[in-house]
């Protein structure tokens, strides 16, 4: 542990540390237990989220179990020593090399490492390598947003700081669900808009749990975004709201306003008195933040998309001043890192320009570098084409799960599988990838790791390990460090501690500086241990002259004219086309309590509590006309794969768009990897997947059986379709089938590996209906329900029997003194709606607050608060909703 760590307090104190799971980079307490636990609560001090945490935030002690964890190296399936894994890795890669060329190799690494790790793996592969064939995750986050900040402003510059979010009058939510994805915003929001009366707008094809607390929604036709802002842009000029001070400073001003003249609102899908409602609102109201995400970058127009909303900012002067500006949130938690280190196949480190020779030069005699790369890599979609058609022969996956990830992730599987030589260094190996691997490395996990990482707003803040790395895991740093010096380079990579890194970094960035560049934290070039072990959150720029703050205000931009830029734009539609054959539209999404691929995620049985189930989203009218029943399974079909989930009914789709999650994977739910059906199709500008507009078809799928089923014990289903989760007491699943099976109570024994317990069964062959339970010591192990519809069991309260006696187990219902709460919504407080809505009915509570007197729902994180309006808004309207 960092004996720094500490940072003025006692040694008992908790460690300071980050949260892993979004780019909002809250501030994070931990107090081990001393037996592999850790305690947490959120940092007051930190400027993040000043003591918040969210639901995900509060569960992360919940998510470091070593149970499925990597241990040893592995290859081929079997472990053995750093020194033969390592070996094999370096001779592989140096081989490879040798005979193919620099770009024969290739490196796929993650928004899931820190900054230190990025920094080593980007400056082998950039400098020593020599290719440009190292590429992020974050291509699938916010590419966009780079190509965007760098078109219009130079670099990739987030011009404002989470305090504007707090002093704005007016937030506008562009594709983003930021009650759910960046919580701890949302809520700074939330209370920021008791005092000045904020008013919110989203713009989201789909009504989010952030529409709940909105004053308007835009519920536009997907991917229209540019068509929208681009009447903004007239409205601004045709309402007077133009900064002709600020567009001194501005180039392209004319032809954007002229190319945002001949673009048609009406492709947007919206009442043209609403677009006006906004557009009269946005210029009325002067301090405006635009806060973007995945719905914006995730695109075939993604760049187009960031630039149309930078361009309305430009042109009203609305930037980089208190409580104004465009902001972009990113999703990982070092996502920005990422960005600043040169983790993008397409940047230098400290966002210096891999296509200018002046900073290619000066980055190579900084690293002394053997061979810096000379161009761009291949960013994530093409690189994996690359390794499909052979040209890249060995790449190195580190933190990611692109099998499940990437777009047509099922021929990604392929590839992967395929690929002459494959390593993945992660956690665990129980990944879709990490199956897939010639060689496994084990890394040390989030509490175990010590560096730094960048959120959304440019701070920077340090992440401290606070667990021993169990086995022989190594943080990836060493890793990476390691290969390099058995490729032989040992005196370049010869680093002993993150800080050595940390220094060398802060020393380049002075070339950031140097260029003329945003980036430049050069004031800690010389830090020292000591200071680096109790360095406090601070924002980027740090020299000797600047720390922090906003950017632009003064007119100044990083472009070699010094002037913003401006672009000409137009709506285009997204890439995928509709047609006969597949005519919806597939939009895809987080949930509240879910991170990415759920390898933590899945291990806390309160945030599996949420959703435990992958679900599509599905219109009223299209499932009436489908004959999709409630509850029921649907299967997708789109020109890349096909998925089963569960039909979610709902209006907070439009007609004719669906909505899957993207979490579910060959290890949760097979039929549910939902990036199978996603078209590998990219924006032309930023690479980045269009991942929120593949077209598909849907129908109902018609299973033989449907299944529910709970267990102390993990189970091992093996039906047609089948998703489990974690519960307080151990697993539960749904189960369907195409084939019935001869033996129920074999298929039963099966599923829960029970050859020899006693069993209570109830059998109607006639009506389909099976029901067992299995008891040992008086104590139910597992049950299992089988109907040949939707089962109906009182799932939320069977999940809480296993562990107890449960002689009323196989009924599937509770007793009446023992009401079934229903799906957890408040996950802090394990209170269900069921519960919720029954104190809403019988007490007559109408407000959020009145729940949370009553019941504590929403009265800790405060993740649910808009999942509780909604309920209430529900009651007061039964019909209205689904
Ligand atoms: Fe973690 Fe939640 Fe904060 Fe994101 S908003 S960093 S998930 S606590």
């Amino acid at each position: 542990m960092d004996g720094g760590a500490h940072n003025k307090r006692s040694d008992t104190a908790p460690v300071r540390s980050t949260c892993p799971f979004c780019g909002v980079g809250c501030g994070i307490l931990l107090s081990p237990d001393g037996q592999g636990g850790i305690a947490v609560k959120g940092d007051p001090d930190h400027p993040a989220n000043r003591g918040r945490l969210c639901s995900k935030g509060l569960a992360v002690g919940e998510t470091i179990g070593l149970d499925d964890r990597l241990l040893a190296p592995r290859i081929g399936g079997e472990d053995t020593d750093w020194d033969t894994a390592l070996d094999l890795v370096a001779d592989r890669f140096r081989e490879t090399i040798a005979q193919h060329g620099p770009d024969s190799v290739a490196f796929y690494v993650s928004g899931q490492m820190l900054t230190e790790d990025y920094y080593v793996a980007n400056k082998l592969m950039k400098g020593f390598i020599g290719s440009g064939n190292i590429d992020t995750n974050s291509r699938l986050c916010m590419a966009s947003t780079v190509a965007g900040h760098r078109r219009a402003f130079g670099t990739d510059t987030v011009p404002g700081t989470y305090e504007d979010l707090e002093e704005a009058d007016l937030i506008v939510l562009v594709g983003s669900n930021l009650a759910w994805c960046h919580p701890v915003l949302y809520q700074r929001i939330l209370a920021a808009r008791k005092k000045r009366g904020t008013k919110i707008v989203v713009v989201d094809p789909r009504r989010t749990a952030s529409c709940d607390s909105a004053d308007m929604h835009l519920q536009l036709e997907p991917g229209s975004d540019v068509a929208l802002f681009n009447r903004l842009l007239v409205a601004i000029y045709e309402g007077g709201a133009l900064d002709k001070g600020y567009l001194a400073q501005v180039d392209g001003f004319d032809d954007a306003l002229r190319a945002a003249f001949s673009d048609r609102a009406d492709v947007t899908g919206l009442d043209p008195e609403q677009i006006e409602d906004f557009c009269r609102l946005w210029l009325r109201t002067e301090k405006v933040v635009t806060i973007f995400s995945q719905g914006v970058n995730q695109s075939s127009a993604g760049a187009d998309k960031v630039n149309a909303i930078l361009n309305c900012h430009l042109a009203s002067g609305r930037i980089g001043k208190p409580g104004m500006g465009p902001f972009s949130v990113t999703g990982q938690p070092n996502a920005m890192g990422g960005r600043e280190v040169g983790g993008l196949a397409n940047m230098l480190a400290c966002h210096l320009d891999i296509e200018n020779a002046d900073h290619r030069r000066a980055v190579r005699d900084f690293w002394n570098a053997p061979a810096m790369a000379t161009r761009p890599g291949l960013k994530a979609v093409d690189l994996f084409h690359a390794v499909k058609d052979g040209r890249i022969k060995a790449l190195w996956i580190i933190h990611s799960n692109p099998a499940v990830t990437l777009p047509d992730a099922d021929t990604i599987r392929d590839t992967i599988r395929d690929c002459a030589f494959a390593v993945v260094s992660d956690i665990t190996a129980q990944t879709d990838t990490a199956r897939l691997a010639d060689v496994l490395l084990p890394a040390t996990a989030w509490g175990e790791k010590d560096g730094t990482v960048t959120n959304s707003d440019r701070t920077i803040s340090r992440q401290r390990a606070v667990l021993p790395a169990p086995g022989m895991a190594r943080p990836d740093w060493d890793i990476i460090a390691d290969v390099a010096r058995r490729m032989g380079w040992r005196h370049d990579f010869d680093y002993a501690s993150p800080v050595e890194i940390y220094r060398e970094y802060a020393g380049l960035s002075s070339l950031g500086g140097h260029f003329g560049r945003d980036f430049d934290i050069s004031a800690h070039a010389t830090i020292r241990d000591i200071d680096y072990a109790v360095l406090d959150p601070f924002q980027w720029p740090l020299t000797k002259e600047r720390q922090g703050g906003r950017f632009f205000a003064d007119g100044q931009f990083f472009t070699e004219t010094g002037r913003a830029q401006m672009l000409p734009l137009r709506f285009r539609p997204p890439e995928s086309k509709k047609a006969p054959r597949y005519p919806f539209r597939l939009n895809t999404g987080r949930t509240r309590d879910q991170w990415h691929t759920m390898t933590r995620t899945a291990k806390s049985a309160r945030l599996a509590a949420h959703l435990p189930e992958p679900f599509c989203e599905i219109h009223p009218e299209d499932a009436a006309q489908l004959g999709v029943s409630a509850a029921g399974l649907v299967e997708l079909t789109s020109p890349q794969g096909r998925a089963v989930l569960r039909a979610l009914i709902t209006d907070r789709v439009r007609p004719g768009d669906l909505f899957a999650p993207m979490h579910w994977t060959g290890e949760t739910a097979p039929s549910a990897r939902i990036d199978a059906l996603v078209a590998p199709v990219t924006d032309p500008v930023s690479g980045q997947p269009e991942s929120k507009a593949s077209v598909c078809a849907v129908k109902p799928f018609d299973a033989a059986w449907y299944g529910f089923a709970v267990s102390a014990m993990p189970m091992h289903p093996q039906s047609t379709y089948w998703a489990r989760s974690r519960t307080r007491t151990g697993w539960r699943a749904e189960l369907a089938g195409l084939d019935t099976p001869a033996d129920w109570e074999a298929y039963a024994r099966d599923l829960f590996q029970l050859p020899d317990s006693a069993v209570q069964a109830v059998n109607d062959p006639r009506r389909g209906h099976h029901r067992f339970a299995f008891h040992a010591d008086d104590r139910l192990q597992a049950a299992l329900f089988i109907a040949p519809e939707p089962v109906l069991a009182m799932r939320d309260y069977l999940a809480t029997l296993p562990g107890t006696e449960a002689p009323d187990a196989i009924s599937g219902r509770a007793p009446a003194d023992r009401p079934d709460p229903g799906p957890v919504l408040c996950s802090c407080f394990n209170v269900g709606v069921n519960t919720i809505m029954t104190a809403i009915e019988s007490q007559g509570l109408v407000t959020v607050d009145a729940i949370g007197a009553a019941l504590q729902a929403g009265t800790n994180c405060g993740s649910c608060r808009p999942e509780i309006a909604a309920l209430i808004a529900r009651a007061a309207t039964p019909r209205a909703a689904e």
